[in-house]
């Protein structure tokens, strides 16, 4: 799997900084100077494996050395994703791997659809170029590459299925997969990125449900994977909602004035939660307010409390329908400075591929 990691939803008090880690992860070294981290449920993974090793070939060492070996396959999918997204410009923190797969943490989307496009379609693509190798070394031993097997059989013939079906998974147009992000790329070229986010998160949560139903006769794993996917689609699909129509936007855009009492009097300087009016509104903004008492900031201008903002502000904007946004309630004050860029470019959250 690759895709993106699942954004955390908006205004719930648990934003996380940039630099900061997956929770319940292990270090497991650093490749090209992006961290590579375990998630702790990957333990449950290794013990089911050990548990059934006395069904498999070789027992549990061979067991072992199948996992190792998937997952450095796993890792490859996502290090292909990392290293188009740093030649356009997109810094990587870090590579997670869960027993569903592998999650490559981007610090924001790519600048334009083009390069969501070629970061996505790079990890099915270097999936089956491994699986191609596999092949190609399978049957210069003289394996059979059929029937289709991941559990017996030589391992060149188990890596071709294996990096074969990684790929092909990918490319289902489930976003958060890599063919979602491929789909919303290409939806991008007719629709605004909210719009196409949209749609491609629909078709996502639609195709997670299969998979959950298809899982329930198949195969348990496929439900689990369902699951992953129908959180992410929703949790990507309100991460973009919310870049997008903070995009440009400043303090003073969202607050609304200050009680009399307090309006205009100078800033008390024991008073920990406080921001700039003019400051704009960023994913810090939103982890401070998650944090402050009743959810509500002072907003200063030249040292003068002019206002108040709060998490209800926010939730406001959220609210309203993109083209009536600027119809806003209560905005005593200037205009806002057109935004720098696009709303790609603002992007500023720790989640991506
Ligand atoms: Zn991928």
């Amino acid at each position: 799997m690759s895709a993106a990691a699942p954004a955390p939803a908006p205004l719930d008090g648990e934003h996380q900084g940039a630099a900061a880690h997956s929770r319940w992860s292990l270090p497991l070294g650093r490749i090209a100077g992006i961290e590579v981290r375990v998630h702790a449920s990957f333990s449950v993974l290794v013990a089911l494996v050990l548990l059934t090793s006395g069904q498999v070939e070789g027992g549990a060492p061979a067991a072992l050395l199948w996992l190792a070996l998937i997952f450095a396959c796993v890792l490859l999918h996502e290090l292909a994703h990392c290293a188009v997204a740093r030649r356009r410009g997109v810094a990587v923190s870090e590579i997670l791997l869960l027993p569903i797969g592998g999650l490559s943490r981007m610090e924001r989307l790519p600048e334009v659809a083009r390069d969501e496009f070629a970061i996505a379609v790079v990890g099915p693509l270097s999936s089956f170029g491994l699986a191609l190798l596999a092949g190609l070394a399978a049957v210069s031993r003289g394996d059979e590459l059929l029937p289709p097997t991941l559990v017996v059989g030589a391992m060149p013939t188990r890596l071709f299925w294996f990096n074969l079906l990684l790929g092909a998974f990918n490319l289902l147009p489930a976003f958060p997969l890599d063919g979602g992000r491929v789909l919303r790329a290409l939806l991008e070229t007719r629709l605004d990125l909210e719009q196409a986010t949209h749609q491609a998160a629909r078709l996502g949560r639609l195709v997670a449900v299969l998979l959950v139903v298809v899982g329930v006769l198949v195969n348990l794993w496929l439900i689990l994977i369902g699951v992953f996917v129908y959180l992410g689609a929703a949790a990507e699909e309100a991460a973009t909602v919310l870049h997008v129509r903070l995009a440009g936007r400043r303090v003073a855009d969202l607050m609304h004035p200050a009680p009399p009492q307090l309006a205009g009097t100078a800033l008390d300087p024991r008073e920990e939660w406080w921001i700039e009016a003019d400051d704009p509104v960023n994913e810090e903004v939103l982890e401070r307010l998650g944090h402050a008492p009743r959810h509500a900031m002072l907003a200063v201008r030249e040292g003068r409390v002019i206002g108040v903002v709060s998490r209800g502000d926010l939730q406001h904007l959220l609210d309203q329908p993109p083209e009536r946004e600027t119809a806003s309630t209560h905005a005593p004050l200037p205009p806002p400075p057109p935004p720098p860029t696009t709303s790609r470019q603002i992007w500023r959250h720790r989640h991506g591929r």
